[in-house]
C-alpha cells in the first residue's frame, strides 16, 4: 500500500512530560503502525536537517522509503500541548517548511498501488498524489482542523474521491457545520466517503458504513503519556489490516477498527514512536483478544 503524509519533528508537552524535536509526522506514525500488517510505500518530504537514523528506523520496519524526497530547507515542524483532557491537542506552532514547495513524485513502482492512504497534509497535495495512481481499489484519508479551517473547498474536492475518511469527532462536526454527530456523519458522507470512521479519543471510535454503525471502545489504559499520533497509528492499524486481507466487506472493516484501536492504544503509552519501536506482533494479537472480551456480552435470558 501507499501512504503520503508528513514526516516531522514534533515538540510536545503533556501533563506527564515533554519531548523536544522528536520524530513525528502523520505518515511516520501511520506507516510504522501499518508495517505490522503489510508492506508500506512512503511518499513524503524531509529537509537537509533530517537525520539518517530516522530513515534507518523506517527501513528497519521494512517501509519502502524510495518515495521519501529530501529537499533543500528545514523539515516540517509541529508544536503542540495537551491539558489533563488528553483528547484534543492545542497546536502552538506549525512550520510547513519543505512542505510549502513540495511536489510529490510517485515512483513508477508505486503507481499500481491498490490501497492508498492520504495522511494529514494539504488536501491539494493529497489529490495530486491520488491522480498519479492507476485506479486504486481503496482510498482512505485523514485531515485536521488546520485544513478544515484553512482550505475547506480543496478538502471537499479531495473527499469526493475518497472511500474512507478517518476524522476526529470535533472535526466531523466542524466540517459538517452540524453539532449532532449522526447528522454530521451523514452530511460528510454525502461529500464522497462511503465509510466514515469517527475517532473519539479515550471514548473509542464509531464507524458509519452505508447504513451500518459500529462502535468500539478505547482500551482502558492506566498509563497514557502522549496522545500524539494516536489518530495516525489508528489509521495505520485500520488500513494496514485491510490491505493485508484485501477484503473491504463489513466484517473486515469491523476487525480493522479493532486493530486500529489496538495500535492507537500502544502508541499513547510513550512519547514519539517509542512504544512502537519495541512492539511485538504477539502483543498486538493479545490486545485484540482483550478487546473481544471487553465488548462481548450475552443475549437477554428468556
Ligand atoms: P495525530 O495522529 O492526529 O495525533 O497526528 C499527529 C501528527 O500530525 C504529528 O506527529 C504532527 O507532526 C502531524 N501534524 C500536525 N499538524 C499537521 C499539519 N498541519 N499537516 C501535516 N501534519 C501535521
Amino acid at each position: 500500500m501507499l501512504v503520503v503524509g508528513s514526516v516531522a519533528f514534533d515538540s510536545v508537552k503533556t501533563p506527564f512530560g515533554e519531548a523536544d524535536e522528536v520524530l513525528g509526522g502523520s505518515a511516520t506514525y501511520f506507516s510504522t503502525a501499518a508495517s505490522y500488517f503489510t508492506d508500506v510505500n512512503l511518499v513524503a518530504v524531509v529537509g537537509e536537517d533530517f537525520p539518517e537514523k530516522h530513515i534507518n528506523f523506517l527501513k528497519s520496519r521494512r517501509i519502502d522509503t524510495t518515495g521519501l524526497q529530501r529537499e533543500a530547507g528545514r523539515t516540517f515542524r509541529w508544536k503542540g500541548e495537551y491539558g489533563y483532557d488528553l483528547n484534543s491537542a492545542r497546536t502552538l506552532d506549525t512550520q510547513l517548511n519543505v512542505f510549502e514547495s513540495f511536489k510529490p513524485e510517485i515512483p513508477e513502482k508505486y503507481k499500481t498501488s491498490d490501497v492508498v492512504f492520504l495522511a494529514n497534509i494539504d488536501p491539494v497535495l493529497q489529490r495530486d498524489v491520488l491522480h498519479q495512481i492507476d485506479k486504486p481499489k481503496l482510498v482512505a484519508c485523514d485531515t485536521m482542523n488546520f485544513w478544515i479551517e484553512g482550505k475547506k473547498d480543496e478538502l471537499v474536492k479531495t473527499l469526493a474521491e475518497v472511500d474512507v475518511l478517518l476524522i476526529n469527532e470535533g472535526e466531523v462536526r466542524e466540517l459538517a457545520g452540524e453539532p449532532n454527530l449522526v447528522k454530521a456523519a451523514k452530511t460528510v458522507m454525502a461529500m464522497g466517503p462511503s465509510t466514515l470512521v469517527v475517532k473519539r479519543g479515550e471514548y473509542g471510535a464509531l464507524m458509519f458504513s452505508g447504513d451500518e454503525v459500529f462502535s468500539a471502545p478505547a482500551y482502558p489504559l492506566e498509563s497514557v503519556f502522549d496522545p500524539t499520533g494516536a489518530g495516525d497509528s489508528f489509521a495505520g492499524g485500520f488500513v494496514g489490516y485491510l490491505d493485508n486481507v484485501r477484503n473491504f466487506d463489513g466484517k473486515y472493516l469491523r476487525q480493522a477498527i479493532i486493530f486500529g484501536s489496538v495500535m492507537a492504544s500502544f502508541n499513547v503509552e510513550d512519547f514519539s514512536l517509542n512504544r512502537m519501536r519495541s512492539l511485538d506482533y504477539k502483543e498486538i494479537e493479545s490486545r485484540y483478544r482483550e478487546f473481544m472480551r471487553l465488548t462481548s456480552f450475552e443475549d437477554i435470558a428468556r
